[in-house]
Parts: structure tokens; sequence; C-alpha cells
């Protein structure tokens, strides 16, 4: 019953999906957000997969594999951390992702992109990645990887798709939008490389403080969002 209401959902929201052809002529930067333990890694913490995840897993895979192709290539790499200080929590959430533990740094099959000469690390305290990337002289670390490389587009993966996804997509359109991306042309979104964690209705309601978020639905969602945002989506890359 439920499925089949969220597969009816989905017929109502459809998502146009294309196939992105990465040749080299536009110069592409990838963004990861967010694929650290904390959210990914089995068991590491409040907000980490309790079970294995199929969804959080193959998102994993994806960012691995595009990250070592841009890496051999040689092109732009611009990975999120979430991480917070211990004294400064994240309402609505639990504690996670706090500075110096192993839920704020990178998924083991991904941690050699920490000496990758070719990424750039950013960690930040808050969902939206646009915002976190702001120092307190106004500048702002994403901008300026945008600048300094001269990126036309980029292509965004990670966790959660309706929430640090979503969130830093929107900014960013917004902040193209005003002319702070003078460079960046499209902002867009590999579905299969994105995931969010799944809180069914049935478990939720057994709790008050809990509020459902089924993982198919509300990742879908933020995919449409995305969209409706001028975000392009793509079900497929592949290298020319
Ligand atoms: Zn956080």
């Amino acid at each position: 019953m439920v499925s089949q209401t969220i597969d009816l959902l989905k017929e109502e929201l459809p998502i146009e999906q294309q196939s992105l052809l990465l040749s080299g002529d536009v110069i592409t930067g990838l963004v990861l957000v967010d694929v650290v333990n904390g959210f990914c890694t089995v068991g590491a913490g409040n907000l980490a997969p309790r079970q294995p995840d199929k969804q959080i897993a193959g998102m994993v895979e994806e960012s691995v594999k595009l990250s070592r192709v841009f890496c051999e290539k040689k092109w732009p790499v611009f990975a999120f951390l979430d991480s917070h200080h211990p004294d400064i929590p994240e309402h609505p959430y639990p504690p996670h992702c706090i500075v110096g533990t192993d839920e704020a740094k990178l998924v083991s099959a991904l941690k050699w992109l920490e000496n990758e000469p070719n990424a750039t690390l950013r960690c930040k305290d808050c969902i939206d990645g646009f915002l976190g990337s702001m120092e307190k002289d106004g500048s702002n670390v994403f901008v300026d990887w945008v600048k300094n490389n001269q990126i036309k587009q980029i292509l965004v993966l990670g966790i959660c798709t309706d929430i640090c996804v979503l969130d830093f997509v929107c900014s960013t359109l917004s902040a193209r939008n005003r002319g702070f991306l003078s460079s960046l042309e499209n902002v867009i979104v590999y579905s299969h490389g994105c995931a969010t964690f799944d809180l069914p209705f049935q478990v939720a309601r057994t709790n008050k403080d809990l509020i459902a978020h089924p993982q198919d639905l509300m990742h879908h969602i933020g995919l449409y969002m995305a969209r409706g945002r001028g975000a392009k989506i793509v079900s497929e890359v592949s290298f020319g």
C-alpha cells in the first residue's frame, strides 16, 4: 500500500532525466556532498545507516568511481565534509559528525582523496555547503574554486538528496543567477550518485519525536525540487 502510494506520487511528480557525456571540452567540476562515515557507514553514528543500505552504498560507489576518473583527468574535485564543534548542536538533528572523529571523515573508499592535489576538501558546520564555504572575511571557498578553475558546469553527488545536496544546489543556482559565479552555467545532479536516509512511516509513528522520511520518495522529491529550481538531473554519466 505504502509503496503503491509512493509510485503514484512519483508518477504525479515526474523528473525528466538526461544522460551526460563529459568530453573535457566543457570544464566540469565534481562536487561531493558529505560522503562521510557519519552519514554513509553502517553503525558509524546517530545519523549513519543502521543496516546496509542499497541506495547509500550505490551513491558511495558512484562517488568513488567518478572521483577516480576526475582525478586521473586532473579535473577539479570539491568535497564537503559535514563537521561540527561538540558544543554547537545542529537542530533538529542529534549530535553527528563531530570534528576530529571518524564520522566527520570521508568514507574509507574515498580516503585517498585527502591526499589528492586535485581535490579541495571543505569542512562545513551547516546543512548548506554554499553557506558553509563562507569565511569570516566574506570570501567563499567554493566560489573561489569555481572562479580559479573557470568551471562551466558542476556535477553534484552525495547525501542527502533532499537536504544537504538540495540546499547546496539551490544556493548555488541563486548565486549563479545573481552573477557571483560568472563562469558557471549549469548545475547538474546525478540521481544515482545521490542518496538519502530511510525512516519509514511505520517506524516514525511509533515515536512522537520522529518524522517519517521514506527514502525512495524523499530522494525523488529532492531531485524534483532541484530540477524545479533549475538544475539538470542526469541518470547516466559517461566519458568520451
Ligand atoms: Zn551536520
